[in-house]
């Protein structure tokens, strides 16, 4: 079922107007057929009641329940000095299942912490996209930029991807029951030997892709599809 962005609710119908109208038209809705709406964190069933040329009005048949798989996985990634790669990172990341992305200013990364800021509308409206076109139950979340020293390993598992150490791979990992999972990516020169001491120290254990050594945005990707299918608890959902 296609699904669109409402941009405000009147009683029990919800309006679509500006681009997601365009799409509404591109994608030839016609009055009367069911189609998805999100609104303000809320997805709805609606039967599409009038398109006229600057709005549609959509009746809201009900909210649809939102279970969410487990593991929560939040990627925590060292922002790529070729900073356009974050929008690669953002929207594979989505489609995999991540559940949230914190970008992180490392030593070897992006320096530039209100550059990142200024970014982070850009990062939620792929974001937006990615969840229309994947039917993920809700968008990604896109947090606020962090310094790597300020990460904690507050997940019950705590993970980075380190290309240096001929460590454990992410079959090895007992995911079994697993609910939160934090994973940390370097940018394009890695992380720093000190850097990787430090976040053992923290607690988080450096997991690696075999068999060769990947870009920052292949690794994102890869990290997190194989940890959510590995893991991925099919008869226990979280509702958020
Ligand atoms: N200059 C680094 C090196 O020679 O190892 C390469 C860094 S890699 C391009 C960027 C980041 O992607 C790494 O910091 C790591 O987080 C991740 N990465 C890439 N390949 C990996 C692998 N095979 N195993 C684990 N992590 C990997």
């Amino acid at each position: 079922m296609d699904r669109f962005l409402g941009s405000k609710k009147l009683h029990n119908t919800i309006v679509i107007e500006g681009d997601e109208l365009n799409h509404l038209y591109a994608k030839r809705v016609k009055v009367g057929q069911k189609i998805e709406v999100f609104l303000e964190g809320r997805l709805y069933l609606c039967i599409l009641e009038k398109l006229a040329k600057s709005y549609a009005y959509c009746l809201i048949e009900k909210e649809l329940d939102v279970y969410i798989p487990l593991p929560i996985i939040t990627l925590y990634q060292c922002v790529p000095i070729e900073l356009k790669n974050m929008d690669l990172i953002v929207e594979k990341i989505s489609e995999v299942g991540a559940f949230k992305l914190v970008p992180v200013v490392s030593s070897r990364s992006f320096q530039n912490i209100q550059v990142i800021k200024k970014r982070i509308e850009r990062w939620k409206r792929i974001a937006l996209a990615s969840f229309k076109q994947c039917k993920r139950p809700k968008p990604l979340e896109i947090g606020e930029p962090v310094y790597l020293k300020d990460i904690n390993a507050d997940a019950e598992l705590n993970l980075f991807l380190d290309s240096f150490e001929k460590g454990i791979g992410i079959k090895d990992l007992k995911l079994d029951g697993v609910k939160t999972i934090n994973l940390i990516v370097g940018p394009e020169g890695g992380l720093s030997v000190k850097e990787s001491e430090f976040l053992k120290g923290l607690g988080f254990f450096s997991v690696r892709l075999y068999p060769y050594v990947l870009r920052s945005e292949t690794a994102s990707i890869l990290g997190v599809g194989l940890l959510m299918n590995f893991s991925i608890q099919h008869s226990s959902t979280y509702r958020d």
